[in-house]
């Protein structure tokens, strides 16, 4: 017996009163155990609608802005994505959940990726390929990709992601300032983007060469 199964439920609740709507992404977030992928002393607060601190300054975002982030990319079932900033591995685990595919995320702080691993295996999830890497120069072996997702603030989406996004293929990143940034969602027509400013957001600096530095 799952003894926080009624916390998932209960979250749910919660990102569906936000106007979250994919069933996908709810079905997602609703079997992952998200209390895995967090340090043990806050495992009871997993399914709390806050972000939590995962180490290295660095935190995972509230189940909210995730779900939120997931829904807007529009996945479908095989599509191939490509996440940069892994955290936990809570957010690539739910894209995997739904696209039934592996899923490739990097993350530029060592100990975090292996952490991340660590999470994955315990979660029994066993599509979600963690590469140690900076992401802002994507994964040009794997590429390209139907979807690509920045889980940190940028100055503007880094140019290899857009070459390594596949035409008509959907990129999602909180864009702007450190402390404060717009969610933009953009599809690649051809060599345009085409952007849609989805409201604001505030999350950790994407460091890197593309990146804040
Ligand atoms: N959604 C994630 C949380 C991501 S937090 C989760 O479910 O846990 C943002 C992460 O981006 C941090 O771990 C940070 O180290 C990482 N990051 C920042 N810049 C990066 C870069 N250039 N490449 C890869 N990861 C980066």
């Amino acid at each position: 017996m799952d003894k926080f199964l009624e916390k998932r439920k209960l979250m749910i609740e919660v990102i569906k009163n936000y106007g979250v709507k994919d069933k996908n992404v709810l079905n997602a977030m609703l079997k992952i155990p998200r209390h895995l992928f967090i340090p043990k002393q806050l495992k009871n607060e997993a399914y709390e609608d806050y972000p939590l601190h995962i180490g290295h300054n660095q935190t995972i975002s509230q189940p909210y802005t995730i779900a939120f982030m997931i829904e807007a990319l529009e996945l479908k079932k095989g599509d191939k994505v490509l996440e940069i900033g892994t955290g936990s591995g809570y957010s690539a685990s739910l894209i995997s959940y739904i696209t039934k595919t592996e899923v490739y995320t990097t993350e530029i702080i060592s100990s975090l990726a292996l952490k991340a691993e660590e999470n994955l295996e315990r979660a029994k999830i066993k599509n979600v390929i963690v590469i140690y890497a900076d992401g802002t120069l994507g994964l040009k072996k794997y590429a390209p990709f139907d979807k690509i997702l920045l889980n940190a603030a940028c100055p503007d989406f880094p140019e290899p992601l857009i070459d390594q996004l596949k035409d008509k293929g959907i990129i999602l990143a909180p864009i702007g300032g450190i402390f404060g940034q717009d969610m933009i969602k953009a599809r690649k027509i051809g060599k345009r983007l085409e952007r849609k400013n989805l409201g604001s957001f505030i999350f950790v600096p994407l460091v890197g060469q593309f990146g804040w530095k």
